[in-house]
This record gives C-alpha cells, sequence and structure tokens, in this order.
C-alpha cells in the first residue's frame, strides 16, 4: 500500500526530505507541516547581523514545494500520538501517518543556563534562530557607542553549527573596525578548543588585531548564569555587564521530539544511522539537528544530506528493501570577513549508533595564500545558492 508520509519541520531537513520523497515517486503522499509561512536561513545571518546582507536574501517559502504536489500545512504540530500514529497540528486538524519524519531542529533548555529565558532573550538575543532575533542583535550592535564591549556567550557541543560563533566574533569586530574601532568583541566560551580553530585565531590577529579577546572554558569562560535586568553575564569567576550581550544557550532537539518521546536524557535524539528511524518510538524517523549524529557537524548541509538519505531509507522500507547505509558530506563554510573564507569537508557513514568521519576531514591549510581565502569567500556564497535551491528553489 501507499505509504502516508508526514514531515515535521520545514527547515534544511525537512524540507529537502519531503522533495526527495515525491520525487523518488509523485503519487506518495507526502505532507510537510511547517508553521512559518516563510523560512528564514541561519546560514549567512552573521552577514546580516554585520551589515553585510539584509534579512530579505535569508528568505525562502514554500511555493515550489507545493508545485510539486507536496501537502504544505503551516501550522505547528502540539501532539503526537505514536499508538495511532496521528499528529496533531494547532490549528486542529490529524494527520495519520505511517511514516513520521521529525526536523524541528532546535530549542533551548529552560534550567540550562539560569535566568535566559525567552524574555531575556529580548535584551540578551541569541540569534540562534534566524529572523527578529538576527534583526535584534543587529540593531543593538548599531546603537552601541564606540569603545563599547560586545560579549558572545558561547555553548559546550553538542550544539548548532559549531563553528558559526566565531565566525559571528569575526564578523562583527568586521563591522566594530570599520564603523567603531575601539570596541571589543569578547567571547566567553565553555569550550577550550573549537572547530577550525588556528585558522580562525590567524585570521583575527591579521584582520583584527587584538580586537578580539576570548576567554576559553579552563579560563573560566563558562558562563553560569544571567541577569537580564541588569545584563549582566556570571561566569565562575568574574560578572560582565557589557554594551551588547549575544548569548547563545545550550541547545536540545527542538520541543516536539520531546513531546514524541524521541529524545533521551540528553536531549537529543538517539538514531538507527542507517535508516534515521528513531531508536525510542518506531515508525519516526529524525534528521537534522534534532539527531544524535555523533560525528556529523550540526549543519545545514548535513541537515540536507541527512533529509535525502532519509527519504531513500524511507522509500526502501515502503517497499520491503533494506535501506542502504548512506554516506554523507558535510561542508561548512566560514567567512570572516567580505572575500576571506575558509572551509571544512568531512564525509560520514553509520558506525554503531552513530555516524562516524571517513577518510579524514579535509580543511583550508593554514598558511594559504590571500586568493585561496578570497575564492572560498566566492564558494561559500555558490554553497548557499545551491544548497537554497535545491532545497527550497
Ligand atoms: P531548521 O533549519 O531549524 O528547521 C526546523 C524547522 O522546524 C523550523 O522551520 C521550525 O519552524 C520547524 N518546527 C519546529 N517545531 C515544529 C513543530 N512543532 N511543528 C512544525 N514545525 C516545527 N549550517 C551550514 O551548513 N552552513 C552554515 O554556514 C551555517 N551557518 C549558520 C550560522 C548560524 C548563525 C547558525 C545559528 C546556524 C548555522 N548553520 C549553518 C546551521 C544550520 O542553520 C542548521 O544546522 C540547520 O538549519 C538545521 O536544519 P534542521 O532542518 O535540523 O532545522
Amino acid at each position: 500500500s501507499m505509504g502516508q508520509i508526514v514531515v515535521i519541520g520545514g527547515g534544511f531537513g525537512g524540507a529537502a526530505c519531503a522533495r526527495a520523497l515525491k520525487r523518488a515517486d509523485a503519487k506518495l503522499p507526502v505532507t510537510l507541516i511547517e508553521p512559518n509561512k516563510t523560512y528564514i536561513s541561519c546560514p549567512f545571518s552573521n552577514e546580516v547581523i554585520a551589515g553585510l546582507r539584509e534579512i530579505e536574501a535569508q528568505q525562502f517559502g514554500y511555493d515550489k514545494l507545493a508545485a510539486e504536489g507536496i501537502s504544505i500545512v503551516a501550522q505547528a504540530v502540539t501532539s503526537i500520538d505514536t499508538q495511532k500514529r496521528r499528529v496533531t497540528a494547532d490549528g486542529g486538524t490529524a494527520f495519520g501517518y505511517d511514516r513520521l519524519v521529525l526536523s524541528p531542529g532546535i530549542d533551548f533548555h529552560p534550567e540550562a543556563l539560569p535566568g535566559y529565558d525567552a524574555a531575556a532573550s529580548e535584551t540578551m538575543p541569541h540569534a540562534w534562530k534566524a529572523g527578529a532575533q538576527t534583526l535584534l542583535l543587529r540593531r543593538q550592535l548599531e546603537a552601541m557607542a564606540d569603545g563599547g564591549t560586545v560579549v558572545i556567550a558561547i555553548p559546550a557541543n553538542p550544539s548548532r553549527c559549531p563553528p558559526a560563533p566565531y565566525e559571528r566574533a569575526s564578523l562583527i569586530a568586521h563591522y566594530l573596525k570599520r564603523k567603531k574601532p575601539r570596541s571589543k568583541v569578547l567571547i566567553l566560551d565553555a569550550k577550550d578548543s573549537f572547530s577550525q580553530q588556528r585558522l580562525f585565531e590567524k585570521a583575527w590577529k591579521e584582520l583584527y588585531g587584538d580586537m578580539i579577546e576570548r576567554i576559553a572554558l579552563s579560563q573560566g569562560g563558562r558562563v553560569t548564569s544571567v541577569d537580564p535586568a541588569t545584563r549582566t553575564i556570571l561566569t565562575e569567576f568574574g560578572n560582565y555587564t557589557p554594551d551588547v550581550a549575544n548569548v547563545i544557550p545550550p541547545q536540545r532537539a527542538g520541543r516536539i521530539a520531546g513531546i514524541a518521546g524521541t529524545a533521551d536524557t540528553t536531549g537529543w535524539c538517539p538514531i538507527d544511522p542507517v535508516t534515521f528511524e528513531s531508536k525510542l518510538v518506531p515508525n519516526i524517523h529524525v534528521i537534522g539537528d534534532a539527531c544524535l549524529g555523533g560525528g556529523i557537524p550540526k549543519s545545514a548541509s548535513a541537515a540536507s544530506a541527512q533529509g535525502k538519505a532519509c527519504a531513500g531509507a524511507i522509500f526502501a522500507l515502503l517497499a520491503g528493501r533494506t535501506p542502504e547505509a548512506p554516506r554523507l558530506t558535510g561542508i561548512c563554510y566560514d567567512t570572516v570577513a567580505p572575500g576571506y573564507g575558509f572551509s571544512l569537508i568531512g564525509n560520514y557513514q553509520p558506525k554503531g549508533d552513530i555516524f562516524a568521519e571517513v577518510e579524514g576531514v579535509a580543511t583550508s591549510p593554514v598558511d594559504a595564500p590571500r586568493e585561496l581565502r578570497a575564492r572560498e569567500a566566492a564558494e561559500a556564497e555558490r554553497w548557499f545558492q545551491t544548497i537554497t535551491a535545491n532545497t527550497f528553489g
């Protein structure tokens, strides 16, 4: 029989999965449930914060997916009956499924960072979901006087897009260097080392002198609580009251993953990496940032690759075939200034319950001529054009 497939979340993972399923068989009934009529992309949103790009360039709709026959429902899913295999959206409508795909992205742990709640994000923006938060952080930077301090608080891994906070620090420094050159960026970091660290640190010295300072975990960089009333950030060793506080709190799988029963005590969703089927609830597949991917970083590139591989696995399962183990490629670009970028490419395959890196990773050389940096910055823009066209275009 024809399987009924419901996909929750129209981001890089869910939209790619829905599209791949429909393209595999136009007769397959595929429903994509996503509350926002316009998706706002996090990749390249750091450029928006730094005034290098407008938010409109980040926005994508679902018209093309609808035209391909995917049924788009502009609602949020509020409950899932895993026995009856039925999801209910906030409009009250229920949708039955044979296979359910969850790609809800991230949410924040309410207890993980004392003091940081939804109200706090209005004064101390996270800007870790793109949209109003991105614009709020940008406005705060624009309103800041020269000589001010911007703090970026960075959580431990696993978290969405591990190198993106450092890209953000770079692009904010780029903005400040041009507009407010006596200002500082202070990174309070819950990690000692980070992705692409040598490349970032070299670029910072080269482009921004001592404008960016970083306090690592072992130097007391981990933020332990915040006080939004006074815009204070507390660590084990000190208090900071910066002019702009960009607090990126610890994360977990999007709330609906917990409601479905697919998240474990880590807050993320364990899966079988061959089929993406939940280890906890049958007939539910979890992809993108929400799943426990192991070695594969939580990125748009990975979410998209997982979405396509998951579609292939579901298609095989519906046909009674054994799905093949996927091989995923994740590409990550970081832009530290206009015309100055670098990259990391990794291949990943299932190993036990997670994805493991195979054949190492290819990272940009630390000592490369500026032409390569310029080329990689241009490649980053092409990557964005390509992935958004593949997903939404
Ligand atoms: P999302 O893209 O977040 O999509 C989840 C969707 O689910 C959302 O649209 C949401 O509305 C919907 N949803 C949630 N709950 C429900 C519900 N109950 N019912 C219905 N729908 C629901 N990655 C890269 O590869 N390259 C980059 O350069 C890059 N830069 C980044 C920069 C920043 C500043 C940030 C924060 C992230 C960056 N990323 C980058 C990471 C990338 O944005 C994420 O990894 C990617 O969006 C994950 O896709 P996803 O489908 O898992 O989640």
